[in-house]
């Protein structure tokens, strides 16, 4: 499928100069929603994953569809503040500034394989701090997914060594 066609891009938005891709009009589309899930699911099954773990908040609505097509759970990513119990924490930089993403402690048991979803990878730092949270807490990243990977930005340079996936680039 041309998952291309159902990417709508907005123009200087949040700012000037950033060309945004709103991936909403490709999951209120019923088949091309199921079609990428299903090509992220394709490539998790060789990779015998665990659990799927995703940064708030697109990344779960790509790793949720997958981690129920796959049968395992679903741990989510979240800035700081947002989970009820103890967590552990990354903080990562951000183009102003820093953020901190966190996760539960006992979200991922050692050894257990992990599949990280999220919708795009740009600068990839959330993806870097997510990796990070992770293997924290002993995960193995077996595999990454994304739908969409602006190439210029080069996110890539800090995933190297992971295996990654991305249906769509820029
Ligand atoms: P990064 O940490 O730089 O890889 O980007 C983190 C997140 O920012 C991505 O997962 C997207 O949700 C969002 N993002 C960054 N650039 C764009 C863009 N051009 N269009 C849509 N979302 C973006």
């Amino acid at each position: 499928m041309d998952f291309k066609k159902f990417i709508t891009i907005v123009p200087d938005w949040p700012k000037e100069g950033i060309q945004f891709k709103d991936i909403t009009t490709l999951m209120d589309n019923g088949e091309a929603y199921k079609a990428a899930t299903d090509e992220i699911v394709k490539f998790a099954k060789e990779k015998k994953i665990d659990l799927v773990v995703g940064p708030e908040a697109r990344g779960f609505i790509i790793g949720c569809p997958v981690a129920y097509a796959l049968e395992v759970g679903f741990a989510p990513v979240r800035k700081e503040g947002k989970l009820p119990r103890e967590v552990v924490k990354v903080e990562y930089g951000l183009e102003y500034g820093k953020d901190v993403l966190t996760m539960h402690k006992d979200a991922i048991k050692p050894g257990q394989r992990v599949l990280i979803t999220d919708d795009l990878l740009a600068t990839g730092g959330t993806i870097d701090a997510t990796i990070k949270l992770v293997e924290q807490l002993g995960g193995v990243v077996a595999g990454i997914a994304f739908l969409i990977e602006l190439s210029y930005l080069d996110g890539r340079s800090k995933l190297d060594g992971y295996d990654v996936l991305t249906l769509m680039q820029y």
